[in-house]
């Protein structure tokens, strides 16, 4: 048995957390207002396996990309016959979304498709904050078209949800990295740039001078960082297909008014970008950004992945840095767990009819709860309170003979006594007020 065996009874692996219903309502308030705006907009569901092959990243993402050779939780085959590949926890959701994508025929759907997903994704970082190997991202995809206006969509999009969740202190860096026609120009210039800051970079850069020149651009030792910002701006490079999508871009953007910064040095450190990538960060008080959320186009990873030539566009968001950012910045979130009304029963008979009521009010949407574990009057009263409910139910052996119940409005200290046909209708009228 392993050493540590105690410990890891009782831990979560380093990196990985438990969300303690105390921070459920803040991730779900994010779920809920993402999914409001993604579902408005046209977007669709979709599950995606937390395993996928490993080649599904590795050919996807790219092997030289930190997500792929560093950080992604491999799980080997079992061995069996059928199993040619070892698998990966996902560590993002776009390249699944693109196999499926294929998997399911979507080019035979009216294009463009556009889906979202939600789930934990798996990256083998060193843990801080606002930095897990287990976190939450809200993704969403357009595939089908081409349009500089569906990048602006997804924009435009993250942009609006952000303000929604009180979230404003934000920057939008913008950038565009090239597409297949001008790959060649502008690795010709980084690569030359890079050979004469050989000796400046790190054993891993020097091996992706052969390898993937563009994946010096976001190491992230130091040394290697400084060189890269003097790097020839891919922006120069650009052929006039994107330097036009890029000009699109932008001049909708400046419509919208959603402010940005051309950022030349910005690549994503994913393969399959091409043109049009962006980042959305926070911003503090001494200039210091976070990144909340990030995406691009991927003109190419369908069809690197054996589908058809088929241009998309997406982004994701990380959720448990905004509910890091939504608690520090003490924003108010409903607490959707939280009950309306609480039932309070008195007796051994009162017990068991109270369900009748419960129910009843639980059908007709009102969030009710009861505690059946508790017996008297002060104890009942004590979990209302401490659940900050509207209207306590009182019911003891004297409503049961009346056919009534105590309604009590917890907020203005008043109590009535109501026919018990008539409680939901009362309680409705009063709560629409
Ligand atoms: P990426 O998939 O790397 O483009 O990241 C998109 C967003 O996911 C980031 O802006 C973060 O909000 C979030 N994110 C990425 N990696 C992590 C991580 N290890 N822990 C927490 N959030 C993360």
């Amino acid at each position: 048995m392993a050493q540590n065996s105690k410990k890891s009874l009782m831990q979560a692996p380093k990196g990985f957390r438990d969300i303690l219903p105390s921070d459920q309502k803040y991730y779900e308030f994010i779920k809920q207002i993402a999914i409001k705006h993604l579902r408005f907009s046209g977007f669709k569901r979709i599950d995606l396996p937390i395993l996928e092959y490993a080649s599904l990243f590795e050919r996807g993402v790219g092997e030289e990309t930190d997500i792929v050779r560093k950080e992604m939780f491999l799980v080997p085959r079992k061995g069996n016959a059928e199993e040619k590949e070892d698998y990966a926890l996902r560590p993002e959701g776009t390249a699944g979304v693109a196999r499926a994508y294929i998997e399911h025929g979507m080019h035979t759907k009216p294009q463009p498709v556009m889906l979202y997903y939600v789930g934990p994704f798996f990256r083998y970082d060193q843990p801080q904050e606002g930095r897990y190997r287990e976190f939450w991202q809200i993704g969403a995809e357009i595939l089908g078209t081409q349009k500089p206006t569906a990048d602006i969509e997804l924009m435009r999009l993250a942009w609006n949800i952000f303000e929604d969740l009180g979230i404003t202190d934000l920057s939008l860096a913008i950038n565009s990295i090239g597409c297949d026609h001008c790959r060649g120009n502008i690795k010709k210039s980084l690569k030359e740039y890079f050979e004469s800051m050989r000796s400046k970079l790190c054993p891993d850069c020097i091996r992706r001078l052969d390898t993937n020149v563009f994946r010096i651009l976001d190491c992230k030792e130091p040394a290697c960082k400084e060189v890269a910002m003097d790097a020839p701006p891919i922006l120069d490079n650009l052929c006039v297909y994107c330097k036009t999508h890029l000009r699109k871009v932008l001049e909708m953007l400046d419509e919208l008014k959603i402010k940005y910064d051309l950022d030349p040095t910005l690549a994503r450190g994913l393969d399959y970008y091409t043109r049009t990538v962006f980042e959305i960060a926070q911003v503090d008080d001494r200039e210091r950004k976070l990144s909340l959320a990030g995406g691009g186009r991927y003109d190419m990873l369908v069809k690197k992945l054996g589908g058809r030539d088929v241009p998309a566009v997406g982004f994701a968001f990380g959720l448990d840095r905004i509910v890091d950012l939504l608690k520090k910045k003490e924003i108010e979130v409903p607490d959707y767990e939280k009950p309306t009304v609480f039932l309070i029963q008195l007796g051994e008979s009162a017990k068991k009819s109270c369900y009748q009521t419960l129910e009843k009010l639980q059908n007709e949407g009102i969030p009710t709860q009861a505690t059946p574990f508790r017996d008297s009057l002060k104890a009942q009263l004590r979990t209302a309170n401490r659940l900050k409910v509207r209207f306590t139910v009182i019911i003891g052996q004297k409503e049961i003979n009346d056919n009534t119940a105590i309604v009590r409005d917890m907020k203005e200290s008043v109590q009535e006594i109501i026919p018990k046909a008539e409680i939901v209708n009362f309680l409705k009228e009063k709560l629409k007020k």
